[in-house]
């Protein structure tokens, strides 16, 4: 049976979009719908919003001057660009590229088909509370390097790299240039931008909408395109410009940024809330540690299967996820939980909690006590 309130607890895999999000994306695509490219009045006018809406994306991470904007379908395609693109481009200066193995689909796939094309590919471990050691950067870091890539948040367990340690190290070497997937930390966590080279950004993940991203690229950092036509932003994506949804695109990420000090503090004391609470439920065993992202709280049933108890909460209006949506098609087993060490039912039965704007401390006891009732009605 339904609860009367339903609580979602899945907003790392995707987020309801602001009502102010959508009314401007409309209000463009129905009064503004000229061509970015064309010269007369309307197109004039798109290119106008299209060019607000690169200032306003820049001016929210605290950049300006120095940077690009590359509009996309998503992060996926934003890693893609950045990671291909760049390594296509700069193959005559070396071959070896680094990155970790508890990244996104979309950042380890590039990298293994860069591996099937003659690139030298380390995949650095991350420790046992799934974050990359500065000190194994420093060992895989060759003369030959031209790209490091590693995550800010990882998206199933919330663990956070230390970024102006990794860019440090990353930028001691002149022909490496450091990308980082910030996906899960985007209106969340507070990152110093100015330390990464090329960084992507999913729109759905703050408020935006699906079919929404960008990369957004250092002015100095020259990409091969993957995408080939018109020669739309800046050679590098071809294809008339979305204006509606990189103007909603923009907005999302203006009202996420404007309030990472206040919510950041609010979600904090809601993980906590949960932690305390569910730390009193035998068979779980966490996988997020209190360094990470209070945004996700990721834990093990060691009894019980994670694709029940997720079916059985989901019957009751409470939404959450086992092995990340993007992976979860593939195969039920979380290969980041595994690479802390985990065992493999740990790593088979995973559940994620992910929260955001609309989870209160209440929804807490609600979803404590459901569970509890679950984990007791299951085999
Ligand atoms: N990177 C991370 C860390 C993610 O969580 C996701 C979405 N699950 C992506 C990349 C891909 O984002 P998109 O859905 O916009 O392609």
């Amino acid at each position: 049976m339904k609860n009367v309130k339903s609580i979602y607890l899945d907003h790392a895999a995707t987020t309801k979009p602001y009502d102010e999000v959508v009314s401007l994306f409309t209000k463009i695509e129905t009064e503004h719908y000229g061509n970015s490219a064309s010269i007369h009045g309307l197109g004039i006018d798109a290119l106008s919003l299209l060019n607000k809406a690169r200032e306003l994306i820049l001016k929210s991470f605290g950049l300006n001057k120095g940077y690009k904007v590359i509009f996309t379908s998503g992060a996926t395609e934003a890693n893609n660009l950045a990671i291909l693109g760049y390594c296509l481009k700069h193959i005559h200066r070396g071959k070896h590229i680094i990155t970790s193995n508890v990244e996104h689909p979309s950042v380890l796939e590039c990298f293994k088909y860069l591996e099937s094309q003659g690139f030298d590919v380390t995949y650095l471990k991350v420790n046992k509370d799934g974050v990359v050691e500065p000190q194994e950067l420093i060992k895989a870091m060759t003369d030959k390097t031209i790209l490091v890539s590693l995550m800010s948040t990882n998206n199933e367990i919330g663990s956070m790299n230390n970024l102006e340690e990794l860019s440090k190290i990353v930028h001691q070497y002149p022909k490496a240039v450091f990308h980082s997937d910030t996906t899960q930390s985007i209106g969340k966590d507070k990152v110093n931008f100015s330390l990464i080279d090329m960084f992507a950004i999913s729109g759905h993940k703050v408020h935006g909408l699906k079919g929404s991203g960008c990369l957004i690229l250092k002015e100095n950092v020259d990409l091969e395109p993957l995408v080939f036509g018109g020669g739309q932003e800046d050679g590098l994506r071809s294809g008339t410009v979305p204006v509606a949804l990189a103007c909603s695109l923009a907005k999302a990420i203006s009202i996420v940024q404007s309030k990472i000090s206040i919510e950041s503090l609010r979600i904090a004391k809601i993980h906590q809330q949960f932690l305390v609470n569910l730390e009193k439920i035998d068979g779980l065993e966490f996988n997020s540690n209190e360094h990470g992202s209070p945004y996700i709280l990721n834990f093990s049933l060691t009894h019980k299967k994670a694709s029940v108890v997720v079916e059985a909460l989901s019957n009751l209006g409470i939404y959450v996820s086992s092995v990340s949506a993007c992976n979860s098609k593939r195969e039920p087993m979380s290969y980041v939980v595994e690479a802390l060490g985990k065992n493999s039912v740990a790593s088979h039965n995973t559940i994620r909690l992910s929260f955001g704007d609309d989870n209160t401390e209440e929804d807490a006891e609600l979803f404590t006590r459901e569970l509890n009732k679950v984990l007791e009605n299951i085999r």
